[in-house]
């Protein structure tokens, strides 16, 4: 029978990550005769979700099992989480198991678990109801991530993850991946793999900066690549193992489009509205504006480390129509929404006052003083009723789609280089 095992909650700030446990729980499961039905999946929930420890990720691990074999699974399964999990360090794991027929009654909990914020009792009710088995420690919230993974929408799990793991006595050690190596992977492989390389700030972006087992992560939208990309590169040691995870990172499957009287704190959030009012600047190199969509107003915050995107951001003026995605969080002042892409629809044509062209030469003729209309210095022409003309000014930016820097950028917010990869791939 085909069995679906969520695992979450098993790493703490100080150490652990789910996916090692899960690629090792998945090794102890094929020891007992278990046969993995898909890659393991890698599931990110809601990425505001004030409980997260780092990307907020769960595991699921698809497995085709003998039905008398179960028990056997879900005890090395379980095994493997409470000899890894930190359970010292607050880690609250939780493992739910569901069979392949009771997956229906999950996804509208993925969705929402990805999208808003859910309750420890809403996945207790589903895990009961449904489950095969499930295990939690204490009053954990792994069980949350556990049964939304269990319950992912598999049209939602379309990039893949290489994860190398590190030998034991490397873990909380200097990484250290040779940046030509990871350049020349880019070239090679660049087509199917993302977020390799930081061009703009030089930076490798495949290694974590964490205590975790994990030494680095290609990700790729295809899973064939990945072990090809990874032999490419120069290592500073070697890894125990990898294994290529299935996922809903880079998909942009958090995002809901609300208008703004709906948005509420901690979602991530899709708004189509007008300009108000300037963009502005503050301390910390911070750009902050203002949209309305006729329900609302809402304030668009562009934080100094998304790099570029501020740029365009303080080119916006009143009247241009965009479309603005990111978290929604609530501060002193209202709701503000931090950008993670800005889509510009439409700009609206600016004007700048500007003095005559001569009609006789084509010079911009000169100002012949208050209500004296304008003179021509190069060929004398005077007109004493020419008045100032308006011309359209050159706005600096163009309509279509913005993104953060790479290394602002969210696990599930998809790249713009893989937005044109899938509008080629669905040939439109
Ligand atoms: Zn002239």
């Amino acid at each position: 029978m085909l069995v679906y095992i969520g695992i979450d909650d098993t790493d703490s700030p100080r150490g652990m990550c789910t996916t090692y446990v899960a690629a090792r729980a998945l090794r102890a499961a094929e020891g007992e005769g278990a046969r993995a039905a898909d890659h393991p999946w890698l599931v990110r929930l809601n990425p505001n979700c004030p409980y997260k420890t780092r990307g907020n990720a769960a595991v699921c691990l698809p497995l085709e099992v003998e039905r008398s074999g179960f028990d056997r699974v879900w005890e090395a399964v379980l095994g493997v989480v409470r000899e890894l999990a930190e359970l010292e360090n607050g880690a609250d794991p939780g493992v739910a198991a569901f069979p392949e027929e009771n997956r229906g009654h999950l996804e509208r909990f993925y969705f929402r678990a990805v999208r808003e914020m859910v309750e420890v009792e809403e996945a207790l009710e589903l895990a009961e109801r449904y489950a095969l088995a499930f295990w939690r420690h204490g009053e954990g919230r792994g069980i949350v991530g556990a049964v939304a993974a269990a319950g992912a929408s598999v049209g939602t799990l379309t990039t893949y993850e290489l994860l190398a793991y590190r030998r034991r006595e490397m873990w909380g050690r200097e990484r250290w991946v040779d940046p030509e190596s990871v350049v020349r992977m880019d070239a090679l492989f660049g087509d199917r793999t993302f977020d390799n390389f930081d061009y703009e700030k030089g930076e490798v972006r495949l290694t974590p900066h964490t205590p975790c087992p994990v030494l680095l992560g290609i990700r790729g939208t295809s899973p064939e690549v990945l072990p090809e990309a990874l032999s490419v590169l120069r290592l500073g040691e070697p890894y125990e193992f990898y294994q290529v995870f299935r996922t809903n990172q880079a998909t942009d499957v958090h995002y809901q489009r609300l208008s703004v009287k709906d948005l509420r704190p901690l979602v991530s959030a899709i708004v189509t509205g007008r300009v108000v009012g300037r963009p502005r600047i503050g301390p910390g190199g911070h750009v902050f504006f203002e949209i309305d969509d006729g329900t609302g107003s809402v304030t668009v915050a562009v934080y100094e480390p998304t790099g570029k995107i501020r740029e365009i951001a303080l080119r916006l003026v009143e009247g241009d129509l965009v479309e603005v995605y990111g978290a929604v969080k609530a501060k002193p002042q209202g709701l503000t929404l931090n950008l993670e892409k800005l889509r510009v629809i439409e700009l609206r044509q600016v004007y700048a006052a500007r003095a005559p062209a001569c009609p006789v030469c084509g010079k911009t003729m000169e100002s012949a003083g208050r209500n004296q209309g304008y003179r021509c210095e190069r060929c004398g022409h005077r007109d004493p009723r020419a008045q100032k003309v308006l011309v359209a000014v050159d706005r600096g930016i163009r309509p279509g789609l913005y993104e953060v820097a790479v290394s602002a950028r969210r696990h599930l917010v998809r790249p713009l280089r893989l937005e044109a990869a899938l509008r080629a791939s669905a040939g439109t």
